[in-house]
């Protein structure tokens, strides 16, 4: 393709895509496919000749768009909001566009360099002090696995460049809580630390944060058995009800064994642009590692995880290599940002960042977060008064935990009656909503915070809620 046709081309993507994005509204915000639908509308050939580029877009309009989830939709309630604010799409279209490499300061100065820069403006309107340094991971789960990594190899003496876990006698411990993502999990087994040292620390039963107390009682016990408190992940909003953990309780308990703590931060970091939030988390200054996702409520475009450190020279030992072909010809000052992850190739992220910081403004986006948390306490208000429909869990920011109850229903008789409300409003396409399960129960997260989900979706989305238990 010549830089002619992809101007071309381009133009009428670009067009396309600011179509779609104006009649979200218009789709069903689930697609109305069963699994294997889309690969059934598709050759299972290679192709063979070239088509025009008018030939793809119209594919992709009538196979692969009318197949995806629209989590843009104003009434897509479920997971977490995936904003993916117009600003930051040119930014990614930026960094396609400059078609440049990460693997070294030299391969591209820009790439490392705006990103210096832009995780630091995300530290300071974070309100973070300046003792931390960033990098831009692909997920919160990447973060979490690095973290890991550091944490094990701190407690083990870099034992990576002898024997490994192989030479230790002394297992190493992992704490959270159950309410934790389950990416910590994954890493926590990725990272070698086994099963059977992952602590899962008792949880306040309303607001489900971890008790501090109990973390310090768990890590006494595994140091008085021989073994090594080694990590603790706090999370800071979690998945399933938004709890907080305690941090700052948490790293005086973990500074007792020179454990690590890792706050996994990744839905809920956004709000530490409004410095009203900013006391739900509260000691984060103490912490070794801090992670949040841009690509969830804050609106960049997947993928962009913030990863903030308060050593990074640790970071960089753990994960340096410097083969030949990779050693600079510039002085030593420059960073190398392969040395704080896992890829080597890294994209440039940072544009999406750049773009969306400069195009939309902060305030713009501290308010739409405003209006967001407004909305979900709103929306919780309302269920509070409604009959038979119980707010579970508190709504710390933007997440609403429900339960219809009519009398006479519990057991497995209230799961199914939940399943069956829940699934009939995702399969109609009106709204979308994720199940979730709680105390054993199965329950319902309205998760507010879409960029487009104004008030009346709200008082829509009660409509359809009422009507689908009555049915
Ligand atoms: C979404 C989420 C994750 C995982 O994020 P990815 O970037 O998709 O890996 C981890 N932890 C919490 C608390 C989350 O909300």
């Amino acid at each position: 393709m010549t830089p002619e046709e992809f101007r071309a081309a381009a133009h009428e993507l670009v067009d396309w895509i600011a179509d779609r994005r104006a009649a979200v509204e218009s789709r069903p915000v689930r697609p109305a496919v069963e699994p294997g639908d889309i690969v059934a509308a598709l050759p299972a050939e290679p192709p063979t000749e070239p088509v025009g580029a008018r030939q793809v877009l119209r594919d992709l309009d009538q196979i692969v768009a009318p197949g995806i989830t629209e989590v843009q939709h104003p009434m897509h309630f479920g997971w977490f909001p995936s904003n993916a604010s117009l600003s930051s799409v040119l930014g990614d279209f930026a960094s396609s566009g400059l078609g440049s490499l990460g693997i070294s300061w030299e391969s591209s100065p820009a790439l490392t360099e705006v990103e210096e820069v832009v995780v630091d403006w995300l530290r300071q309107l974070t309100g973070l002090d300046d003792g931390w340094h960033g990098v831009i991971q692909d997920t919160a789960s990447t973060a979490c696995l690095v973290a890991m990594l550091a944490a094990r190899e701190r407690a083990t003496d870099h034992r990576q460049t002898t024997t490994g876990l192989g030479g230790l006698e002394h297992p190493l411990c992992v704490y959270t809580t159950a309410e934790a993502h389950s990416s910590v999990r994954k890493s926590a087994l990725l990272a070698g630390f086994g099963a059977d040292f992952i602590r899962l620390i008792d949880v306040d039963p309303w607001t489900r944060d971890m008790k501090a107390d109990a973390l310090a009682a768990a890590m006494a016990a595994d140091r008085d058995a021989g073994r090594r408190p080694t990590i603790v992940v706090a999370s800071a909003g979690s998945t399933g009800t938004t709890a907080f953990d305690p941090i700052g309780e948490i790293v005086a308990a973990a500074d007792v064994h020179g454990a690590w703590v890792h706050v996994d931060a990744a839905m809920a970091g956004s709000a530490l642009v409004l410095p009203e939030k900013r006391e739900l988390f509260a000691g984060v200054e103490g912490a070794d590692s801090l992670s949040w996702n841009p690509h969830k409520w804050f609106g960049t475009i997947l993928d962009c995880s913030l990863l903030y450190l308060r050593d990074p020279d640790h970071l960089i030992r753990v994960m340096s290599t410097n083969p030949s072909y990779l050693r600079s010809t510039a002085g030593g000052e420059a960073t190398q940002y392969r040395d704080w992850g896992i890829p080597l190739g890294r994209r440039f992220r940072a544009l999406k960042l750049w773009y969306q910081l400069r195009i939309d403004g902060i305030e713009s986006i501290r308010s739409r977060l405003r209006r967001d948390l407004d909305n979900a306490q709103w929306l919780a208000e309302q269920f509070r008064d409604l009959p038979d429909w119980e707010v579970i869990a508190p709504v710390r920011l933007q997440t609403v935990c429900l339960r219809h109850t009519p009398s006479g229903l519990s057991g497995e008789a209230l799961d199914d009656h939940t399943l069956s409300w829940v699934r009939a409003i995702n399969t109609s396409g009106s709204a979308f909503l994720s199940p979730s399960v709680l105390d054993d129960r199965w329950m319902v997260r309205v998760s507010v915070g879409v960029e487009s989900t104004e008030r009346h979706h709200l008082e829509q989305l009660i409509e359809l809620m009422q009507s689908a238990v009555a049915a």
